[in-house]
């Protein structure tokens, strides 16, 4: 037994045998064609049409979303423009695996150059290219592994369109080398409520496929080759968290009675009957971006009302707080941002990019408020990035102009919490970003497995910056929330409501979680751990002397 550690998503525990994800495959090198060229393309007409007949499977089986990408990469298989490209490229000496790679670039080139819907769907040529020089070399195909039998996901990392694959009846845990609690793949394990445990410093080396597993997310740990005692206390240990989560949905509150609105963070508005059934109280944070990605241009007035009206039809009689448009970093928009920042995090992000092109955000704020006066909804908007004071009444102004009544800033810039009192002078309120909160503090890109270590919201500097901005919300008497993932982590919501947060806003599935642990301490209990955590020199103390007094 031996036992590699990471940083742990959420709470959940599982044993099963670990399934490797294949890594991309090496281009194939430029050799000339050494057999016959009517046996090769024989070849990879037969390759080719297996891969179809798989993708086409898995599309049945997958149903949903994925049905749709699937379907859609079969198709790309089957197109017989490809094995004309191929054919023409053996012909010309060319050999079979670079034949297939070149005709699949240069489809790609071509739809990437479209633009629009069209330029999305080039990378899932690269998808398909691979899955046949996989065949006609006769290794694993990259991608998400399948499987009948639950698995234990291991990974480099994982992207957005592998998540699309992923079978979530089967895999009952993630763990992956990169990645750190912000990362795509913890956001992802966090919305399915899947255990997962990211930034595993060597785990790719560490692990083999079928190797069996335990991996713990509350503990961070992944445990290789556990003895059967290990495996029955942890089974024992899924059953006994996964109750916890069906406990009854209250509103949320700390033992002494003490209310601590439990929210939401969303991403579009089909998120809001998962979130409302699983008992949020509002929207904390309503990621309007999904709107923006993927679009050439700004969506019109008229389309952004629309969305906006659907989502806060969803909330009826409940607070949501929408942020505007946050491009730029780890969100690039080709129309607002520019591709040659050698710093993108440092950058034209957030509200700069916005004020920038101001009448981007004019626009936004105008469907806000539109959808407001639609609905009749209590609508809370804020701007991400905010640095100080100029920054904030530039964008409660502009707000308030365009009919909003509720207008406020995401703490995300640590000199946004040096400057709290100043910023609360202006703001209606401050939701505080973690995810960004953390990364501009530590200096740690949220991308970067090699710095995931950093990017952990338990450290003692951004306890003390949230602090600063608790304070000054309690003094100017003005809501101060949470709404980065941190707030997911019941441990560390606990010392946020220690901290001054007045409500924690989350992914829907971390709620029961929270709720849970917030009814086993009293607001005293709550400050406490909060002061003890704030006296850690490092993140693993202040998680430790939260949980335990010193001494
Ligand atoms: C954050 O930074 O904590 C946050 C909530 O915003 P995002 O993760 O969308 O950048
Ligand atoms: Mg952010």
């Amino acid at each position: 037994m031996s036992a590699l550690s990471g940083v742990g998503v959420g709470r959940g525990i599982a044993a099963a045998k670990v399934l490797k994800m294949p890594e991309p495959l090496a281009p194939p090198g430029d050799e000339p064609l050494a057999a016959d060229a009517d046996a090769e393309l024989g070849r990879v007409r037969a390759a080719l049409a297996e891969v179809a007949d798989e993708l086409t499977a898995r599309a049945v089986a997958a149903g949903g979303d994925a049905q749709q990408v699937l379907e859609a990469a079969a198709l790309m298989a089957q197109d017989p423009a490809i094995l004309d490209d191929v054919q023409a490229r053996l012909a010309a000496g060319t050999n079979a695996e670079r034949a297939t790679w070149d005709a699949y670039a240069g489809f790609r080139d071509l739809l990437a150059q479209m633009g629009g819907y069209m330029a999305e769907r080039a990378t899932d040529l690269d998808d398909v290219a691979q899955r046949v020089v996989a065949r006609l070399r006769g290794v694993a195909a990259p991608g998400v592994p399948q499987s009948d039998q639950p698995f234990i996901l291991v990974a480099r990392d994982l992207a957005p369109a592998d998540t699309a694959t992923l079978d979530l009846e089967k895999t009952l845990a993630l763990v992956t080398q990169d990645g750190g609690p912000t990362s795509h793949t913890a956001i992802l394990a966090r919305s399915k409520s899947l255990p997962a445990v990211v930034g595993v410093v060597g785990l790719l080396a560490a692990v083999a496929d079928g190797q069996r597993a335990i991996v713990d997310a509350k503990a961070g740990t992944v445990v290789l080759d556990p003895d059967d005692a290990s495996v029955a206390a942890a089974e024992a240990e899924r059953a006994s968290r996964t109750t916890a989560a069906s406990a009854p949905i209250t509103e949320g509150a700390l033992a002494d009675g003490t209310k601590v609105p439990l929210m939401a963070n969303v991403g579009s508005p089909e998120d809001a009957p998962a979130a409302i059934a699983l008992g949020a109280e509002g929207v904390g944070l309503f990621r309007t971006e999904f709107l923006f990605l993927g679009a050439s241009s700004a969506p019109t007035v008229e389309a952004q009302t629309e969305a906006y009206t659907e989502l806060l039809q969803g909330f009826a009689g409940k607070k949501v707080v929408a942020r505007v448009l946050d491009a730029g970093a780890d969100k690039p928009l080709a129309f607002l941002n520019d591709a040659h920042e050698e710093n993108p995090a440092l950058g034209l992000r957030g509200i700069r990019a916005l004020r920038a092109t101001e009448q981007i955000l004019r626009d936004q704020l105008t469907a806000l408020a539109n959808a407001q006066r639609a609905t009749g909804a209590e609508l809370h908007v804020m701007a991400p990035m905010i640095a100080d004071h100029e920054e904030t009444a530039y964008f409660v102004a502009l707000g308030r102009e365009l009919g909003l009544t509720h207008v406020g800033a995401m703490a995300e810039v640590p000199s946004i919490a040096v400057l709290a009192d100043q910023v609360l002078e202006a703001a209606d309120f401050v939701s505080i970003g973690t995810n960004d909160l953390t990364q501009y503090t530590l200096a740690a890109d949220r991308q970067l497995g090699s710095v995931a270590g950093f990017q952990d919201p338990w450290h003692p500097a951004v306890l003390r910056l949230i602090k600063l901005l608790g304070d000054a919300g309690a003094a100017a008497g003005k809501p101060v929330g949470v709404c980065g993932e941190a707030a997911a982590d019941p441990a560390l919501a606990v010392v946020l409501v220690g901290l001054g947060a007045t409500s924690l806003s989350m992914s829907a599935s971390a709620l029961a979680d929270v709720r849970a642990e917030l009814l086993t301490v009293t607001l005293d209990e709550a400050r406490a751990r909060a002061a003890r955590a704030l006296t850690a020199k490092s993140a693993a103390e202040a998680r430790q002397l939260a949980s335990h007094p010193a001494g």
